[in-house]
């Protein structure tokens, strides 16, 4: 009926759904800094779990971000920096443990050994590049616009799109809709259209999922955006490129709260001719990097080479352990190396 799952090795789609059925407590777990991607796949899995009876939960590594609460099960969503004990104990007395929307372990911070410590059977469902070898099964399609993309695709392979609910295809199309940024980017497959039929048939509400997760903020973010752009972007014309850079002392002004910066670092690739756009932002822990780049061009070496972070071709991050200004340094002595790639965009 569906061909959803045709570009899914169908071994492995069978694998986990034998790992499913003779599991119990499954924990569903993603990277630090949960975007919708990483919320919309782990707790689209959790609805799914719960359908087939299982006993499921969601351990995040810190807070998502609140433009995410309108998600059905957001409350019930276990975080780390929070409740330290009970994740702990989700983790330790788990049958399966799926990650989703990650890598390497690294990228949960300092969830990443609890998560590693489980005797539960590790899965990993991904869409990054270059997955680390430290799950029993590695589910990894770095083609996929999104892990929501895959995880739609592993559940109908598995036989269990019957079982997808409102509230699953909620998550599921809030993660497709967030990283592509409403089929904008990451989005010429036209099997994704199909899967958006689908979940739109499930009775999925779009036009709120774009509302609630990318278009709405608030007053302090909408300045501190305009702020940013107005007093903290630089441009450099040779190199296509374009720089922010936020201080806490900039971010304390506009009473920064976590996921107001979101979408800031695309705004200068609006610009005719820019190619790639850096925003840099003074977090209490570390300088987190965010890039993203149109043309092919591969922000995430810059990322990788730079900031030992990485990602996707056109939309990578990373972090950097010093000051603001010497991580903006870093960039600007290393640009001249990276115009290589401005030439051979298309
Ligand atoms: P964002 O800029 O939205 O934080 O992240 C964009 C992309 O880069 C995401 O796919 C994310 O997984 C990846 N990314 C962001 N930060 C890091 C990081 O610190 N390390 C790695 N390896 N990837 C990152
Ligand atoms: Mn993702």
């Amino acid at each position: 009926m569906l061909n959803m799952d045709r570009l899914i090795d169908n071994s492995q789609a069978k694998e986990l759904r034998r790992l499913i059925e003779r599991s119990e407590r499954i924990v569903l777990t993603c990277h630090v800094r949960p975007d919708g991607d990483a919320i919309g796949s782990t707790l689209g899995l959790w609805h799914l779990l719960k359908a087939l009876g299982k006993q499921p939960v969601v351990v995040v590594p810190d807070k998502a971000p609140s433009n995410l609460s309108f998600l059905p099960g957001f409350k019930d969503i276990a975080v780390y920096t929070c409740h330290p004990q009970f994740c702990e104990k989700s983790f330790e007395e788990a049958d399966l443990v799926i990650c989703c929307d990650f890598n390497t372990p690294s990228r949960q911070d300092n969830l990443a050994p609890v998560m590693l410590a489980s005797k539960g059977t590790h899965v990993l469902i991904d869409h990054h590049q270059e997955p680390d070898n430290f799950t029993e099964l590695t589910i990894s399609y770095p083609d996929m616009s999104s892990t929501c993309e895959l995880v739609f695709r592993v559940i109908a392979a598995m036989g269990w799109y019957g079982e997808v609910n409102l509230d699953c295809a909620t998550c599921l199309l809030t993660g497709i809709i967030t990283d592509t940024r409403n089929f904008s980017v990451n989005c010429k497959n036209p099997d994704l259209y199909d899967i958006l039929m689908r979940l739109l048939e499930k009775g999925v509400d779009k036009e709120r999922i774009v509302k609630e997760a990318l278009t709405t903020r608030s007053l302090s973010s909408l300045k501190l955006e305009a702020f940013a752009i107005s007093e903290r972007l630089e441009v450099f014309p040779r190199h296509k490129a374009a720089v922010i850079t936020l201080s806490k002392e900039d971010l304390h002004r506009f009473d920064y709260e976590k996921g107001d910066t979101e979408g800031l670092v695309n705004r200068p690739l609006e610009v005719k001719g820019m190619v790639y756009s850096i925003f840099m932002r003074e977090d209490p822990d570390c300088i987190k990097v965010s890039a993203r780049s149109c043309q092919g061009f591969p922000v995430s070496e810059i990322c990788k080479n730079l900031y030992g972070g990485g990602g996707h071709l056109q939309a990578a991050g990373g972090e950097f352990h010093g000051s603001l200004e010497e991580c903006r340094k870093l960039l600007l002595d290393n640009m001249d190396h990276y115009d290589k790639y401005l030439r051979q965009t298309r």
